[in-house]
């Protein structure tokens, strides 16, 4: 399988050459150059099948001449059969007549996060040596940074640096990364938001030298691995309602855009998709998008789901490339535009383009908490607030019929306890395997929101 930026200038790279690079040299995403394409039938077969047997079918042309089946079908073993905590790895849980709700909160951190980053760290493990080292440094608005951690640590050739927005995530999360105490680990509490955060790391990468001498690669969903590992539970959950003999529609949480690509990947690759809604909180750029035709800059608020606290989405420039046409020149101009004046405009074709795949809503705090509370004395299910607001924009923008909608469920209630307790009167509880976390010890760096104090931290680890 060969990959292409989305900008169209930097060189075109295999599996292994984007996993262990992540941004595209140009500024742009790497994206497969042709989707492999699934036949009914093919699809038809995976009906039966473990999630780590489907997760080997869908990902296997994507890895071509980087794994081979041996090795990848170790790793998906690895992966789905020992670190998720249910039997169906991605169960689905009925909610009304018709609506089904997609857990993905049983891996290791108890966010969706798991799926993409329990593999990733296995690739990253695959392709280093000793002689080959890599040095990661990722953004997190809470979410990324605890499952990245957790596919990472304590492996031998790659050092991880987290930047989280100080005190802009929950306690759960927070402890959930800072606990951890590897060696190759190094948690920053950067003063900023998550943008600067995001920010800073993208910056990182567009400073070739410093990129090169420190082997750098991305966690973030830049990086493809992320959204290929994401496409798998798409195929699972249509295959238990019926596909391909039936179509589904999706209500995805969303942030910076990469689980709800990984849907529209999925249809690109023949899965009967009907619609795919962005659900998103009141940083709702994406929803203004639909709405208008200008993808514009907002300021990012924090809200009851600050995993979606996200203004700039970065892997929606994936969906732009689609858009234009795959033209490198034209999404280079989008993004030119988007930088220098904070906004570009589709025109009249793209967004159509836009709106035949997509539909989009927001959710506020209120109604968010008023959606759980609704949910939990309707249906007795505790919904943490990131998945309320996809439950919510699949109830208010998924027509009822005989299409079965299915919202992705991104985390587990009790990393957003506050929340929960606020909506719901609730405390949910830690499960066993983290009953103690409140207890542990921490570990963190503050930084100011500076690249070059960032450069140099990164740096003196390299040299020590
Ligand atoms: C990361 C995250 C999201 C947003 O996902 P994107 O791929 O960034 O759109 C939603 N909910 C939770 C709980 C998350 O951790």
């Amino acid at each position: 399988m060969k990959y292409v930026s989305t900008r169209g200038q930097a060189e075109s790279l295999d599996f292994e050459g984007v996993t262990l690079t992540g941004l595209a040299r140009d500024g742009g995403l790497y994206v497969p150059e042709v989707l492999p394409q699934f036949s009914p039938e093919k699809i038809r077969k995976m009906r039966g099948k473990s999630y780590a047997d489907v997760a080997f079918e869908v990902i296997q042309p994507f890895v071509e001449g980087s794994v081979s089946d041996a090795d990848l079908k170790t790793m998906l073993d690895a992966t789905y059969g020992d670190t998720f905590r249910h039997t169906a790895v991605a169960p689905l849980v009925q909610l009304g007549s018709n609506a089904f709700l997609l857990e993905l909160f049983h891996g290791p951190t108890m966010a969706f996060k798991d799926f993409a980053l329990q593999l990733l760290g296995r690739f990253f493990d695959h392709f280093t040596t000793e002689d080959h080292k890599l040095t990661i440094i990722g953004a997190t608005s809470g979410d990324t940074g605890s499952a990245a951690i957790e596919g990472c640590r304590g492996r031998k050739n790659v050092s991880i640096y987290m930047l989280h927005p100080k005190g802009r995530v929950s306690d759960v999360q927070r402890r959930q990364m800072t606990t951890i105490l590897d060696e190759n680990v190094v948690n920053i509490a950067v003063d900023g938001t998550f943008d600067d955060c995001q920010a800073l790391v993208k910056a990182c990468f567009n400073d070739h030298g410093f990129r090169d001498k420190v082997g750098l690669t991305a966690v973030n969903s830049i990086n493809w691995a992320r959204v290929m590992a994401q496409i798998v539970y798409y195929f699972t959950s249509a295959v238990a309602l019926g596909a391909p003999d039936r179509k589904i529609s999706f209500s995805v949480p969303t942030g910076n855009f990469g689980d709800i690509f990984a849907g529209y990947v999925a249809k690109g690759m023949g899965l009967p998709v009907e619609t795919l809604a962005i659900a998103t909180n009141s940083n709702d750029i994406l929803a203004r998008t639909l709405e208008t035709g200008r993808y514009s800059l907002g300021t990012a608020v924090p809200t009851l789901s600050p995993s979606m606290d996200i203004q700039v989405s970065s892997n929606f420039e994936r969906l732009v490339f689609d858009l234009a046409g795959r033209d490198g020149t034209q999404v280079q101009n989008y993004m030119d535009a988007f930088q220098a004046d904070g906004s570009f405009e589709f025109s009249a074709n793209e967004l159509e383009a836009l709106r035949a795949s997509f539909v989009a809503g927001r959710t506020d705090n209120d109604a968010t908490k008023a959606v759980m509370r609704a949910y939990q004395k309707k249906t007795g299910y505790i919904a943490d607030p990131h998945t309320a607001i996809g439950l919510d924009v699949a109830d208010r923008l998924l027509p009822t019929s005989d299409i079965p909608t299915v919202a992705l469920s991104t985390a587990h209630p009790v990393k957003f306890g506050a929340a929960v307790e606020e909506a719901c009167g609730i405390t949910p509880t830690l499960p066993a395997h983290m009953a103690d976390l409140f207890e542990r010890e921490e570990r963190f760096e503050v930084m100011a929101n500076d690249n070059d104090a960032l450069q140099q931290r990164v740096l003196s680890g390299i040299v020590s």
